[in-house]
């Protein structure tokens, strides 16, 4: 993987991740889950980071015959020295976990804003700090975070969640110019709403913030102002970050 890769063409090979290990976060599930299959599919040693030990346990079967391996890591991303102390050594970090609440901002509780807050942006922040000396040590390393379009665009009812994204994308911004030098990208992928557990829980939550029924939520709301109109798989999120993980970025 050290050697240069030549231009992406029509006959150019498949990633290919091999010696190569891999950290990412929230992976017990929806797009986390599928990263994690998508980096073992390129050969990485992928160490799949979540507090949800259940949903861990349950990438063992479609992890067997990849390529690469899947080692399991029960984490709480609240601990903050443990998730510095968890990125030491990776080669990748993707920064994907993350959790939702839909609720007026009079109404917010401040402990879940302070929770995601922490899980989405200072655990971030973390993680890169305990990856960039190896990264540095080796002249590359690789950094995606899955922000979102509440990256780059507020919803109302979403304070925690935007002011998260939002300050995930100044991260990954400053990593990115810190890092270029050292052979370090950092970028992130800003997906529109995604089949995942996440979008599935807060269609009650919508439904009553904006006082219509749950079964006109996705149509009224989440695809409201999508081109296209259908929710994005988790594997397509999944490619955009391997792509970002290659020797082309
Ligand atoms: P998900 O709920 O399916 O998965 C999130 C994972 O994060 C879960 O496995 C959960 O256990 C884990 N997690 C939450 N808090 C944690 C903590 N304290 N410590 C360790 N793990 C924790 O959600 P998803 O839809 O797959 O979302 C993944 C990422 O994608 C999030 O950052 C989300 O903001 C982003 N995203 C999702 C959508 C979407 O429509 N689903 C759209 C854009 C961006």
């Amino acid at each position: 993987m050290t050697a240069p890769s030549p231009l992406p063409g029509p006959h150019a090979p498949s990633l290919d991740l091999g010696g190569r290990t891999a950290l990412v976060t929230g992976a017990a599930g929806g797009i986390g889950r599928a990263c994690v299959l998508r980096l073992a599919a390129a050969g990485a040693k992928v160490r799949a980071v979540d507090r949800d030990a259940a949903g861990l346990s349950a990438l063992a079967e479609p992890a067997a015959g990849l390529p690469g391996t899947v080692e399991a890591h029960v984490l709480d991303l609240t601990d903050l020295d443990a998730a510095e102390h968890a990125a030491a050594g990776t080669d990748i970090l993707v920064n994907n976990a993350g959790l939702q609440l839909v609720r007026p901002l009079e109404e917010f509780p401040p402990d879940v804003f302070h929770t995601v807050l922490t899980v989405m942006l200072e655990a971030p922040f973390r993680l890169i700090r305990g990856a960039l000396p190896h990264m540095y040590g080796q002249g590359w390393g690789r950094i995606v975070n899955i922000s979102s379009v509440h990256g780059l665009r507020a919803s109302a009812y979403k304070s925690a969640y935007v002011a998260a994204k939002h300050g995930l994308e100044g991260l990954s911004k400053t990593a990115a110019l810190e890092g270029a030098a050292h052979g370090v990208t950092s970028n992130c992928v800003n997906p529109g709403y995604v089949r995942t557990p996440l979008v599935e829980q807060q269609l009650a939550d919508q439904a009553r913030a904006h006082g219509i029924p749950e079964e006109r939520v996705l149509t009224e709301v989440l695809l409201q102002d999508t081109a296209v109109k259908r929710l994005i798989e988790p594997e397509d999120v999944a490619e955009a970050v391997a792509y970002l993980c290659g020797p082309h970025t």
